[in-house]
């Protein structure tokens, strides 16, 4: 049902949770094959692609989930990650813009593209799977 498939060279640019959102909700600001900008997964819009632009979003973006009003200070515009030190949703910010913006939920895996994040996670199922 993805409409980019994992080969796709377009798939590479795009955070994982963002793909799910352009491919399974056919988000319309994805234009042809390239990624023109970044975009907020939670409330829907377009952001600045200057860091201290996407800082704010993640600050006030009234669509994100800020159960902990602490912890969910700033939320990752992206994914779910979620801190209260703007310092570590910096550095959290520059692994999705940079060139390994694929990220791991469960560890600090981080990957260049999304078919490499596949393979790990199924890495952690294996896991999962021995335990229980
Ligand atoms: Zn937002
Ligand atoms: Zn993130
Ligand atoms: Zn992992």
């Amino acid at each position: 049902m993805c409409q980019f498939p994992v080969v796709d060279f377009t798939c590479y640019l795009i955070p994982i949770e963002l793909h799910y959102f352009i491919c399974v909700k056919g988000y319309l600001g994805f234009s042809g094959s390239v990624f023109t900008g970044i975009f907020c997964v939670h409330c829907n819009s377009n952001i600045s692609s200057n860091l201290r632009d996407i800082l704010e979003h993640c600050r006030l973006c009234s669509f994100m989930q800020r159960t902990d009003v602490l912890k969910h200070k700033y939320v990752c515009y992206a994914c779910s990650y979620a801190t209260y030190y703007n310092g570590n949703m910096k550095n959290h910010i520059r692994i999705h813009l940079g060139d390994r913006p694929f990220i791991c939920k469960l560890c600090n895996y981080t990957a260049t593209r999304k078919t490499h994040l596949n393979v790990h996670m199924r890495n952690h199922e294996k896991k999962l799977n021995g335990i229980f």
